[in-house]
């Protein structure tokens, strides 16, 4: 496959604090206002590469969080679209204001709980679910809203979000895979690595 890229249509790219942020996935925690509910930044270029954003492509982040998945995919290309579902109005508010911080601002933002707030939504070339992975109904809302070709990826830390994930497995294929990130921090004068939470991801394409 080839395709030009307009050097003149690039996303504006701009930090608050520092110099411009790339556009590829992975950008430092700290881009982002958030609460903590944020997709760590290895986990993140990690699912990124998984969701697989092409030009004009059409993502749903559900439980959208700080909105950073949907904003690194808008990031990959000015064509790129993304709707973030997240049943949080607060967060949905910050999720938008970080969009805009970040040069996306196209980024349409729902407010509400899925799957009662997917119905209606134009259907997606990718699903990145980050939140509400054991509503019922919810993975098989995304699983059948992708277009052929489509990928769905999830991600879970809980044990109940995993065992969801393994029955998904079972009945539809995919890849289950185990993220373990952990970061080098002080321990006194010397230094010890902080596990984070692993994370179990589960990814098909239909
Ligand atoms: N990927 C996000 C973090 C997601 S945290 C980021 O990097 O910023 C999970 C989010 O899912 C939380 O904000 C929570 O409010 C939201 N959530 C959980 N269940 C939901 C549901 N059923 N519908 C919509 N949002 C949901």
């Amino acid at each position: 496959w080839h395709y030009a890229v307009d050097p003149l249509n690039i996303v504006a790219v701009e930090c608050r604090t520092g110099p411009a942020l790339p556009l590829v996935p992975g950008l430092p925690d700290d881009a982002y206002e958030h609460d903590g509910q944020l997709t760590k930044r290895e986990v993140r270029a990690i699912t990124l590469a998984r969701l697989g954003p092409l030009p004009g492509e059409l993502l749903w982040d559900v439980g959208g969080g700080a909105g950073s998945v949907a904003i690194e995919w808008m990031r990959t290309h000015p064509s790129c679209r993304a709707v973030a579902i997240e049943r949080d109005p607060v967060r949905a508010e910050r999720l938008a204001a970080n969009a805009r911080a970040l040069g996306v601002p196209a980024l349409r933002v729902v407010t509400g709980t899925a799957p009662a707030a997917l119905r209606g939504l134009p259907a997606p070339d990718a699903v990145f679910v980050g939140g509400g992975v054991t509503a019922p109904g919810l993975i098989d809302t995304c699983r059948t809203a992708l277009r052929p070709g489509g990928r769905l990826v999830v991600n879970a830390v809980t044990v109940e979000s995993e065992a969801v994930l393994a029955r998904a497995r079972a009945d539809h294929g995919g890849d289950l895979t185990r993220i373990d990130i952990a970061r080098a921090a002080p321990v006194g004068a010397f230094t010890g690595w902080r596990p984070a939470m692993p994370v179990t991801q589960w990814t098909v394409t239909r």
